[in-house]
């Protein structure tokens, strides 16, 4: 039997009022008391139930069903959202998987309401949507770049919150994951990506220099923590100094969401034994 958790991730690691990300442990696993090489037992584990969950919501998807479930993936550079996609969505049918990364708006986007492209994005009934950065980045790096002025970006809290109220009533189960990576963990990533021909492609001079704002960015996720961890869409703060802790416990997060959703097989909208009566009349 594959080793379990003493506190699911759902709870461990749920952001709740008090939360301190200056004084969190980033190197910590709450929650998982066993190896590294017991994580991975346990992540293939949940994925196979996490496939099989997803399978239905695919299914109800397909006959016309509404529920779908969206993955928010916030991070530093290098906290590891790619390797969230690689492996933990790795684990379902690509097929039930909408990704979207979002980068530096277009002029296009620039001209509209910083939801807009957003809502375009929201993943159709019966899917599992990932936001690779997402609304998130308009009061994150905006903020700290001071790309809009503070009476821009504050209200966007609030929108933030009204906008994920209603996508979870229209049937959408919100998980929002922080991945979070320490300054000295970054900074090994960042060198490794210099030392190694393999990895150099993933390199962006442009990451030393947001580095060097890391304090401010330090604030600006503490602020997002304390104003939109709420009871419909709350945060999860992902340890992310190991990898296959993050791995791990956003596996079993998504795995919690899908089967949350409790939906069986669709019912047929033929007559089954009429359909079978007709197969079998056939001579070949
Ligand atoms: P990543 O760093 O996520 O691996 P990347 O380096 O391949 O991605 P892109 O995906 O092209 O780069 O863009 C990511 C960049 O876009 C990040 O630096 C992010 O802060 C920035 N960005 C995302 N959303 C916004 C926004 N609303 N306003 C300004 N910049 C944004």
């Amino acid at each position: 039997m594959a080793k379990s958790w003493s506190t699911p991730p759902g709870e461990a690691l749920r952001v709740v009022p008090g939360f301190d990300l200056a004084t969190a442990d980033l190197a910590a696993t709450p929650g998982w008391e066993h190896s590294e090489s017991a994580a991975d037992k346990r992540l293939r584990k949940d994925g196979e139930h996490l496939g099989e969950a997803q399978e239905r919501l695919f299914a109800h998807g397909r006959t016309g069903g509404k529920r779908s479930v969206l993955l928010v993936l916030q991070g530093m550079d290098t906290a590891g959202k790619g390797g969230i996609v690689r492996h933990v969505l790795g684990l379902v049918d690509p097929q039930g998987v909408e990704l979207h990364s979002f980068g530096v708006p277009t002029e296009k986007e620039r001209s509209q309401p910083f939801l807009q492209r957003i809502r375009e994005a929201l993943p159709d009934g019966g899917r599992i949507g990932v936001f690779d950065r997402s609304h998130y980045e308009d009061v994150l790096v905006v903020r700290v770049n001071e790309v809009v002025p503070r009476e821009v970006w504050e209200p966007r809290f609030d929108e933030i919150n009204a906008f994920e109220r209603e996508v979870t009533e229209s049937g959408t189960v919100i998980v929002k994951v922080a991945l979070l990576v320490s300054a000295a963990e970054q900074k090994a990533r960042l060198r490794e990506r210099l030392e190694r021909p393999d990895k150099y492609w993933k390199y962006n001079p442009g990451d030393v220099d947001e580095r060097v704002k890391w304090t401010r960015y330090q604030e600006a996720y503490q602020a997002v923590f304390d104003r939109t961890s709420t009871d419909v869409a709350p945060w999860y703060a992902v340890p992310a100094d190991n990898k296959w802790f993050a791995r791990l416990a956003v596996g079993r997060l998504l795995r919690d969401a899908v089967e949350g959703l409790h939906l069986g097989w669709p019912a047929p909208d033929f007559d089954v034994e009429a359909e079978m009566a007709r197969l079998d009349a056939q001579p070949f």
